[in-house]
């Protein structure tokens, strides 16, 4: 389902029944003037891709192969981050238009280590069929090797159309937001999501402090239209963004305090502060403190022993 949202951004909607959270990724399309671009590829299987395909060329989007008289030229295929969700199809997407993947020059060795899914998409024990097939989705996101690397402050030109390049670390260290300026639109990858929070992996994958700074300095575009890399479109941007910041600084405060009552493991802050978690999210809410621990650490408030779950605080000042 293509899905206007602006004279020039249209969302590429696939529905996944399997997704095991309540928003698959988001791809955009961006055009102006005989060109396009994508953000993000979505998924590599046949279902998505062939969903996306034949969006594209309704679109008028120009295939190799030439069947169907197009419009418009893709140029790129701009991807926010390597996890699978985002980046498996690119490759698929690329062969078929002649597109160049575009990545920020951080995360490309992210992108290109197939047998490294930290931090990908987390799939429940019991979806079987999807477990089985994120091996292949990594694998198939490492396929898509940059033809661009950019760097922050870069421009992307599609038509008359300004693309500035924001690097915005933190869910990973390459992650890229990228600010539509005649639109003032930002697509905000998993930095941010339309419901929820983004989940934040501990270092070396992701990095809470680097992703709090991330979130202050898309605030400071003032955007007008947020695109978040999951679920519905944000109107509000900078008051969305706040509410998340708030919500890390609210989370932290309630860790220095469980810690100061002497719960000091990982194990007994997931427990006080998801009292109620389903057993399948444990990794991911495990992750979340370890991340905050992390950044308490690099401040210099406490010290870190272990690893995982196992990790415990050892100092404090
Ligand atoms: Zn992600």
């Amino acid at each position: 389902m293509a899905i206007e949202i602006t004279p020039h951004i249209i969302s590429l909607h696939v529905d996944l029944p399997w997704f095991p959270q309540p928003y698959p990724p988001n791809v955009f399309l961006i055009r102006d003037g005989g060109e396009a671009a994508l953000i993000d590829s979505g998924f590599s299987d046949d279902d998505s891709y062939d969903k996306r395909i034949a969006l594209l060329g309704e679109l008028g989007i120009r295939m190799r192969d030439g069947a169907a008289p197009a419009r418009s030229a893709l140029t790129y295929i701009i991807l926010t981050h390597h996890h699978y969700d985002h980046a498996s199809g690119a490759y698929r997407l690329r062969a078929a238009t002649g597109a160049q993947v575009v990545v920020h020059r951080d995360e490309e060795a992210l992108l290109l280590s197939p047998e490294d899914e930290t931090g990908d998409l987390e799939i429940p024990e019991d979806q079987k069929e999807a477990r089985a097939r994120a091996k292949q989705w990594r694998e198939d996101a490492a396929k898509a090797t940059p033809d661009v690397r950019v760097a922050d402050g870069d421009v992307l030109r599609v038509g008359a159309l300004h693309l500035r390049c924001v690097h915005a670390p933190g869910h990973t260290a390459g992650h890229l937001c990228i600010f539509l300026e005649e639109e003032r639109a930002l697509f905000a990858g998993d930095n941010v999501l339309g419901v929820g929070t983004a989940a934040i992996s501990p270092p070396p994958h992701g990095d809470m402090a680097e992703y709090i700074r991330s979130l202050r300095k898309m605030q400071a575009l003032d955007a007008a239209l947020l695109l978040p890399g999951h679920g519905p479109v944000v109107r509000e941007p900078n008051r969305k963004i706040q509410e998340l910041i708030d919500h890390r600084r609210q989370r932290e405060d309630q860790i220095v305090a469980l810690i100061a009552q002497g719960k000091d493991s990982v194990k007994t802050l997931v427990k006080a502060i998801y009292p109620e978690l389903d057993k399948r999210l444990n990794g991911m809410a495990t992750g979340q403190i370890i991340s905050h621990l992390h950044k308490l650490q690099s401040e210099g408030k406490l010290r870190l022993e272990g690893k995982g779950e196992e990790m415990r605080v050892v100092g404090r000042q």
